[in-house]
């Protein structure tokens, strides 16, 4: 059975690059039945901190990308890695070493100047038939792992293809600090055979790591999962996404007015493809995902096809949904649409132009807030030739029946009579209404606005 996994650090919030290697870590599970893991890397205790797993398990949970088992946290795990460090002590596979800092730092600068790659060099590595040096006294161990000397460590990357390391590039890893607490590549080691997973998808600024973990599962005699490590995203400028250029928070996005649908359904297609297809919901990423078609080269985020995703799925969008996420936005605004046209409908009549529903609720302030049109304006629009005709739509606007229809056809009747076009009953009518010369087709606001409103702003 499939087992997949999603490993943050929560150092900070929950960013796009994160999620994105979290829905193809849970597309894959889900297209295959299987099980998506959550796992939480806590132990770098400096910079773990609880608000940023609440805030990774906010992002996830945004995106509706939900774990079948977990959150485990590898603080919680102590135990279990003490036992396997005490457990491979005891095979052999690794080993206590005394060297101080100092004494590794020395080291490494003696192979600096003779001009070698600083390596660990095996003072305290055992060997049949090598006598190790005596212990020092009041010294704390650090536990190393026996690295392999010869050979190489190959996968086949599902993205990138084969990949081979030299073990001679691998010195003997610190696997336990003095004070006995696991490192790193330890950790993710055990507990990727521990959960049993069978494909580590992850961004490629692990692949160094990889060889590494490999020959610790070796050593632990547990079987390897399958590797893809999926490039990096770059901002728009082809750099390195940037926390002070990009928004690369996933919850900033839920701030900015997207839906969670459109930013899954662009991340998706950042890095992964199913034949020209840009629009999908997640069955069908479900349905077709696939290793084969991650790309292995870096992809570039682009805000504009994200914000014009993001206005398919609003319009796509039930308006009753949109009106809870408008009325947040609004409510940042200052304004509250408790008075006044059904949110609902106005979203309805709003929804196809706004990209996010941040801007959603910056069109739908005018039906919420008191028209207060500038003088110079109503002086312009508002002239004595027309005030005749708006005086006698105002009237009908008191009898006619309240739908678009009829009221298109109440003012269309009243410029016939008085030889106007459109625009010149239009301007003074949105002006009076909402303030603004600027607003959706005059008929549906007026629809929208209701007959009492209309009938109170106008006379
Ligand atoms: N904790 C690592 C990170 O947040 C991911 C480790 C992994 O996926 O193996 O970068």
């Amino acid at each position: 059975p499939v087992r997949t996994r999603f490993a943050p650090s929560p150092t900070g919030y929950l960013h796009v690059g994160g999620a994105r290697t979290a829905l193809f870590s849970w597309a894959f599970a889900r297209h295959f039945g299987g099980t998506f893991v959550l796992r939480i890397e806590d132990t770098d205790l400096e910079r773990s901190t609880p608000e940023a797993v609440q805030a990774i398990l906010d992002g996830m949970s945004w995106l509706n990308l939900q774990h079948d088992e977990g959150p485990y946290y590898q603080m919680k795990r102590m135990d279990r890695y003490r036992e396997v460090l005490a457990k491979m002590l005891e095979e052999g596979t690794a080993y206590h070493c005394y060297c101080s800092p100092e004494e590794v730092e020395a080291m490494r600068e003696r192979q600096r100047a003779a001009g070698e790659k600083p390596r660990y060099d095996g003072t305290w590595r055992p060997e049949p038939g090598k006598t190790l040096p005596a212990i020092p006294a009041d010294r704390q161990p650090v536990i190393r792992f026996k690295n392999p000397l010869d050979g190489e460590v190959t996968w086949n990357d599902v993205v990138k293809g084969t990949i081979t390391i030299s073990n001679r590039e691998l010195d003997d890893l610190v696997i336990a600090r003095p004070d006995g607490t696991p490192t790193y590549n330890f950790c993710v080691a055990v507990d990727d055979s521990d959960m049993k997973i069978t494909h580590v998808i992850r961004g490629d600024d692990h692949v160094n790591n990889t060889p590494r973990q490999i020959n610790i599962l070796n050593a632990l005699g547990a079987p390897l999962p399958f590797y893809g490590h999926v490039p990096m995203i770059l901002g728009t400028d082809g750099q390195k996404l940037s926390k002070r250029r990009d928004a690369v928070s996933v919850m900033d996005y839920l701030d900015k007015g997207y839906l969670p649908e459109a930013l899954l359904n662009y991340l998706a297609r950042l890095g992964w493809s199913h034949g020209d297809d840009e629009v999908f919901s997640m069955e069908q990423m479900i349905s077709w995902f696939d290793l084969t078609h991650l790309s292995s080269s870096a992809a570039q985020f682009n805000p504009e096809k994200l914000a014009w995703l993001n206005n398919h799925y609003i319009k796509a969008a039930d308006n009753q949904r949109l009106a809870q996420l408008v009325k947040v936005d609004l409510a940042k605004l200052g304004v509250s649409a408790e008075q006044g046209p059904d949110l609902a409908a106005v979203i309805g009549l709003l929804k196809e132009r706004a990209n996010t529903t941040v801007e959603l609720a910056q069109a739908a302030t005018l039906f919420y807030r008191q028209p207060a049109p500038e003088a110079a304006l109503l002086e312009q629009h508002l002239t004595e030739a027309i005030k005749p005709a708006l005086a006698e739509f105002t009237e009908a606007c008191a009898q006619v029946e309240w739908n678009k229809a009829a009221i298109s056809a109440a003012m269309k009747a009243v410029l016939a009579k008085h030889g106007l076009k459109m625009p010149q009953l239009a301007m003074p009518l949105r002006l009076l209404l909402t303030g603004q010369l600027q607003t959706p087709s005059i008929d549906a606001v007026i629809e929208l606005f209701g007959r009492e409103c209309v009938l109170e702003r106008l006379r």
